[in-house]
C-alpha cells in the first residue's frame, strides 16, 4: 500500500506541550526524569490517566501542588474538545463529535447494551479509501490520529460512565465501564498502523488501560499487507473486514481500493491471517438495494467464504446524503441472510443503532460542516 501524502495545511500545529497520552510508561519515565522529579511520578501519573481517568493535573491530589503546576505548564493529557454530543431518545447511544487542536474533527460512538458498553472510535480524521457509499470518503484524509488522540476517545467515554452525573442522563442503567473498542468509526485503521497499535498496546496493558484485547475489534476495508502483519502480531485483536460485494466488478465500484487488493487476494490474506491466529473473521456486509442484495449474489459470497472460520454481518446501508444507494428492504435483507446460513455460514443482521443521531460512518461531522 503506498502511503497518501498529507496536504501540508492540514498537518498537526506544532504542540507547545508534550502530549502526555502519547506515551509509553517508559517514555513518562524518561519524561519526569527530564524534568527533575523520580522516576516513580510517571506511575502515579499513568494511573490517574489510565486507571481514575483524570483529565486534568488538578485532580492528581496526591502529587504535590508545586508538581501539578510544572506539569500543567509543560504538559497536556486530553487533546480532545466536545464539539457537538447527540443522545438517542431511547438513551442507549451517545455520539460525539471531538475537535482537535488543530481544527480536525473526529467522531466517537458509545452503544449500551445490557451486558456491554461498546465504543467505536476513529483511527483517522476523514479517510483515504474513498468507499462509495460512506460519509468520511467524502471529504478525503486530512491526516493520522496519534495514538493518544485515539486513546483519548476512549478515556473520554470511560469517564462518561464513571461519573453519570457530568453529562446528559439516559433512560438506560448506567454500567461501569468501556467494555468492547470497535475501531470502526472515521479512518482505515491500517493505514494508520504504527500509531493505532501503538493505542491498542497501551488500551491492553495492564498497567494502562487494561481491556482484554479479545474484546477490541479492528475493521479493515482490506489492506492485504497490513492483515498480514496484523496476524503476525501478539495481541489477540479481532479483524473485521469490510466486503461488501462477492467480486471484483461490483467490489471495485463500492470499494475502490480493490483495484489493488481484488476479492480473491483479499480472502486468501483471510485465510492466512486463519490458520495463523485460528481466530474467527467477521465480515461486514452493508446491503444496498438493487446492487449488492441479490440471492444470485448472496450464492456466489456463499461460495466464496464456505470452508472459512468466519462470520457475516449484513448491515442495511445507512443512506448518506448525494449518494446514489439506498438500504435494502427487510425482505431482502432476510433472504440474503437465509441463503448464507442454508450454506451453512453464520450470518446476523446488525440493528442499525444510531442512525436517528446521525451516528453512522462520518455523518455528524458532515451535518456539522452543513451547518456551519
Ligand atoms: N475503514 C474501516 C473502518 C471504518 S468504517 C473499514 O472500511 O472497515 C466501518 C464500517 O462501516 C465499514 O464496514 C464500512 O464499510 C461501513 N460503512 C461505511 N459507510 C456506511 C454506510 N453508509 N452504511 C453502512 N455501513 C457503512
Amino acid at each position: 500500500m503506498t502511503e497518501i501524502p498529507l496536504h501540508p495545511a492540514a498537518l498537526p500545529a506544532a504542540p507547545s506541550r508534550i502530549a502526555l497520552l502519547d506515551m509509553t510508561l517508559p517514555e513518562m519515565e524518561a519524561f519526569v526524569r527530564a524534568l527533575g522529579l523520580p522516576a516513580y511520578r510517571a506511575r502515579q501519573i499513568y494511573d490517574w490517566i489510565y486507571k481514575r481517568f483524570a483529565a486534568d493535573f488538578a485532580e492528581m491530589s496526591d502529587l504535590p501542588l508545586a508538581l501539578r503546576t510544572q506539569l500543567q505548564a509543560a504538559a497536556i493529557i486530553d487533546p480532545l474538545r466536545v464539539a457537538t454530543q447527540v443522545v438517542s431518545s431511547a438513551g442507549d447511544t451517545l455520539k460525539v463529535l471531538f475537535s482537535l487542536p488543530d481544527g480536525q474533527s473526529i467522531e466517537a460512538v458509545l452503544m449500551l447494551y445490557d451486558n456491554r458498553r461498546t465504543l467505536c472510535i476513529s483511527s483517522q480524521a476523514g479517510c483515504a479509501m474513498g468507499c462509495t457509499f460512506c460519509a468520511t470518503a467524502q471529504g478525503g484524509l486530512a491526516r493520522n490520529l496519534t495514538s493518544g488522540e485515539i486513546i483519548a476517545q476512549v478515556l473520554y467515554f470511560a469517564r462518561y460512565l464513571a461519573n453519570p452525573a457530568a453529562l446528559p442522563p439516559t433512560e438506560v442503567a448506567r454500567p461501569a465501564t468501556v467494555s468492547n473498542i470497535v475501531l470502526m468509526g472515521m479512518g482505515e485503521p491500517l493505514h494508520n498502523y504504527s500509531n493505532v497499535w501503538a493505542a491498542l498496546r497501551r488500551l491492553t496493558d495492564a498497567n494502562a488501560f487494561g481491556l482484554g484485547a479479545r474484546h477490541i475489534t479492528l475493521s479493515t476495508v482490506g489492506l492485504v499487507p497490513q492483515i498480514d502483519k496484523m496476524a503476525a502480531e501478539d495481541l489477540q485483536i479481532g479483524l473485521a473486514v469490510s466486503l461488501h460485494a462477492p467480486n471484483d466488478t461490483l467490489r471495485t465500484g463500492l470499494v475502490p481500493i480493490n483495484r489493488g487488493y481484488p476479492v480473491n487476494e483479499l480472502l486468501d490474506a483471510v485465510r492466512r491471517y486463519i490458520e495463523q491466529t485460528h481466530r474467527r473473521v467477521t465480515f461486514e456486509y452493508a446491503l444496498m438495494r438493487g446492487i449488492n442484495d441479490t440471492p444470485a449474489l448472496a450464492e456466489e459470497l456463499a461460495g466464496k467464504l464456505r470452508g472459512l472460520l468466519c462470520h457475516v454481518n449484513l448491515i442495511p446501508l445507512n443512506p448518506i446524503p448525494d449518494s446514489p444507494y439506498q438500504p435494502s428492504t427487510s425482505y431482502d435483507a432476510e433472504n440474503f441472510a437465509s441463503i448464507l446460513r442454508e450454506a451453512g455460514i453464520s450470518t446476523t443482521i446488525r440493528l442499525r443503532r444510531g442512525i436517528e443521531i446521525n451516528a453512522g460512518c462520518g455523518q455528524l461531522r458532515r451535518a456539522s460542516k452543513i451547518s456551519t
